[in-house]
């Protein structure tokens, strides 16, 4: 690959969702061409792509149709198969590089990579039979019981407690007897992520620390910058900066981190653009997406800095129907900005849309969205 990528030469993307759109708005506005794998010709990033690649995600042979087409190959979601991915890096650049994909996408391995490079994460043991969890039930008493591979937006997972049936509650969750892993119980006080960039020629940068807000599992409110301590913040980023460095990343990942009483736990990987950064689109100077597209492209990378404190709000599709009735009212507002991902079927709980609030403070932020939410939401729900 000719670095640092031309104007006019060609990204890959395999998945065509949210991430892959809002990537490949950034990728051509620098000027690339964009080819998209995806499963469905009519799929957000295949909106805004030069071409698509119809084939499922986890067949090779759409991997070896993409990849001699393009320049360089990234991913917008971790759930890509590895293995050819591996076979193609040989020949087409890879970024992030298939192995810190294989790392990540495996939740012990991942928790294991993080305590390597000297970074806590909570207390966990993998459990591969009924036997194991009563063990780890019986030694922390409360935790979470998770699929060790696949599994998003809280899926795949849940709350385990001593006195449950260890037979039935792992029955439940590995009826294929699929690994799992146990995580003590974090009795966090707040949710945090970090986004952090690295460049193909090393140089790291990171987004400021954001506070995370999830309802039934699926992120709802991203507060940049978050409302912590300055030094718990800082120390976030650097923890994000480590991980970067220590996996070699190259492209952006989110990390996501419990804040206790105590400190600080990294709790997930994703080396991709990240839910909790989308408001950077808005709010930082360079965006989450271009600084990926940046850094596969083997550019510079872009000043992260936050220029106007955010608010972002996840809009579901339970949201859309009063958010096509309300469009005007809620946009009369100029500093609410909205990103819609052009999905055809808006089905409850589906990521289709946000909107970010833009204020002099977070709470100015806050205030912005606490003003259109009685029109948006599904029920009486408060915002936060
Ligand atoms: P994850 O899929 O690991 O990001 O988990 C989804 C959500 O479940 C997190 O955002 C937390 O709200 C919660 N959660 C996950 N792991 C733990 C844990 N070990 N302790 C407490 N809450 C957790």
């Amino acid at each position: 690959m000719t670095v640092p990528l031309p104007p006019g030469a060609t990204i890959g993307m395999l998945g065509s969702g949210q991430l892959g759109r809002m990537s490949g708005q950034a990728a051509r506005r620098l000027g690339y061409r964009l080819i998209v794998l995806s499963p469905d010709e009519d799929a957000p990033a295949s909106h805004v792509a030069d071409r698509t690649i119809v084939s499922p995600l986890d067949d090779a042979a759409g991997y070896r149709a993409i990849a001699p087409l393009c320049d360089v190959l990234t991913y917008e979601f971790e759930n890509v198969v590895a293995k050819p991915l591996l076979d193609i890096a040989a020949y087409v650049p890879v970024y992030p590089r298939p192995a810190i994909l294989d790392t990540v996408r495996h939740r012990l391995r991942e928790k294991e990579a993080v305590r390597a490079l000297g970074v806590p994460t909570a207390d966990f043991v993998p459990v591969r039979c009924p036997e194991d969890l009563k063990k780890a039930l019986d030694q922390f008493g409360k935790g979470v019981l998770k699929r060790a591979l696949g599994g998003y937006d809280g899926k795949g997972q849940r709350v385990v407690w001593k006195g449950q049936d260890a037979e039935e509650v792992y029955r439940e969750l590995a009826p294929d007897g699929a690994e799992l892993i146990f995580e003590e119980f974090v009795p966090f006080v707040r949710e945090l992520s970090v986004i952090v960039a690295r460049s193909v020629d090393g140089r790291v940068v990171t987004y400021p620390c954001t506070e995370n807000i999830h309802r039934r599992g699926i992120l709802h409110l991203s507060i940049a910058p978050a409302r912590t301590a300055a030094d718990r913040a800082a120390k976030a980023r650097h923890m994000a900066a480590r991980l970067a460095e220590g996996l070699d990343l190259v492209g952006v990942m989110g990390v996501e981190l419990f804040e206790t009483d105590e400190g600080l736990l990294v709790n997930e990987l994703a080396p991709r653009p990240h839910n909790s950064g989308h408001y950077t689109l808005d709010a930082c100077y360079t965006s989450q997406f271009e600084q990926h597209i940046r850094a596969v492209a083997g550019l510079p990378l872009g000043d992260p800095s936050l220029h106007t404190p955010a608010v972002m709000l996840n809009l579901l599709g339970q949201h859309m129907e009063s958010l096509g009735r309300h469009l005007a009212t809620i946009l009369r507002d100029p500093l609410l900005k909205l990103h819609v991902y052009g999905k055809r079927e808006a089905r409850p709980g589906r990521k289709m849309a946000h909107l970010t609030a833009l204020g002099s403070s977070v709470e100015e932020a806050c205030a912005r969205l606490e003003r259109v939410w009685p029109l948006l939401r599904a029920g009486d729900e408060p915002l936060i």
